[in-house]
């Protein structure tokens, strides 16, 4: 059997190539006992890719709940008795206050998030009013959105607003796909995903893991995402949350958990590998270590549902983990 650690490093780091299926495979069996090797060179390959600088992102939920789609994972479907309430969608002063918030924070990127399959013209106009007000008052701040399913105009338009970045995560394999989503398919995800690189826009995307998929699942997931080439990968631990079909499901285990963050990276090296939604309950006290295992970025809490940590103690994190936190 082939070192695959050793074949890893080589690959990675002295022939800076993006890992492929067989060698992410090794890396998926890697025993427990050597997680460790395969996390220190994630961190040496994030390094090399884009020295300690690290990228914060506050999400704003501007319209929360009562979406028409039944992903097995999420609070604000319609069709599930969860605690979420739904609510109409924001004024453009309140996305204005919320992106100076985020700045206050210490945010460079803003991401507007509505819970819908798809924009309706009213939603997608109030998104492109609030996205002209937010570049006017802050033109640093990145300005990327997630508004479901979209269409060459609905990307045409955010163009012309001024939206740098659009996420529409894959969210899973193809094959596990089906399993958490019956509402919508893998390949209007996926279709997406191309309409937005092909209008010129920064594609974010990611997905959740836990939600029952097996290794193989989760290889073939990065190497979709390989495929896409998204320029920022965020990285979802699933936080089961009642009422949801998912509710039951047990919380990863934070050693695959790492191993996944270091995976993403050696999957797609360049990108920015971002930890996001249940890293807290998933990783714990283990989050410095996850910062050191190929990502470069954070979503700051409150998530769209929940809440997370303090932002004193992400900021003492990134620090003590020897990032620069990246202004906007
Ligand atoms: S993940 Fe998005 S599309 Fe799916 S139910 Fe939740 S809000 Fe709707």
């Amino acid at each position: 059997m082939f070192d695959a650690l050793a074949t890893a490093r080589r690959l990675a780091l002295d022939e800076d190539t993006a890992l492929e299926r067989e060698v992410l495979a090794a890396l998926t069996m890697l025993p427990r006992e050597d997680v460790g090797g395969l996390l220190t060179l994630a961190d040496d390959v994030r390094r090399r890719a884009s020295g300690e600088a690290a990228a914060v992102e506050v999400l704003f939920n501007a319209k929360k709940g009562g979406c028409s789609e039944d992903c097995h994972f999420c609070s604000q479907s319609a069709r599930y008795a969860t605690d979420v309430i739904a609510e109409p969608l924001r004024e453009t002063r309140e996305f204005v206050a919320a992106a100076q918030a985020a700045r206050d924070r210490g945010a460079g990127e803003f991401c507007i998030v509505v819970a819908v399959r798809g924009p309706s013209p009213a939603l997608l106009e109030r998104v492109c009013d609030a996205t002209r007000a937010i570049v006017a008052d802050m033109p640093e701040m990145q300005v990327a959105v997630s508004l479901g399913i979209l269409t060459d105009s609905h990307c045409a338009a955010l163009v012309e607003a001024g939206v740098g970045k659009v996420n529409h995560n894959l969210e899973t394999s193809r094959r596990h796909f089906p399993a958490i989503c019956s509402t919508h398919s893998y390949d209007e995800r996926w279709e997406t995903c191309r309409r937005v690189k092909d209008h010129g826009l920064e594609l974010c995307s990611g997905g959740i893991i836990g939600m029952g998929e097996t290794p193989d699942d989760r290889l073939d997931f990065l190497c979709a995402l390989q495929e896409l080439g998204p320029v920022e990968v965020p990285i979802n631990f699933l936080n089961p949350r009642p009422g949801t079909p998912l509710s039951e499901r047990s919380i990863v285990d934070p050693v695959e958990a790492l191993r996944f963050v270091a995976l993403a990276r050696l999957a797609l090296p360049h990108a920015l590998v971002r930890l996001a939604g249940g890293r807290e309950i998933t990783l714990q006290g283990l989050q410095d270590l996850g910062m050191r295992s190929g990502a470069s970025g954070i979503v700051l809490g409150a998530y769209l549902t929940t809440a997370g940590r303090d932002d004193a103690d992400d900021f003492a994190m990134l620090e003590r983990t020897g990032f620069r936190v990246l202004s906007g």
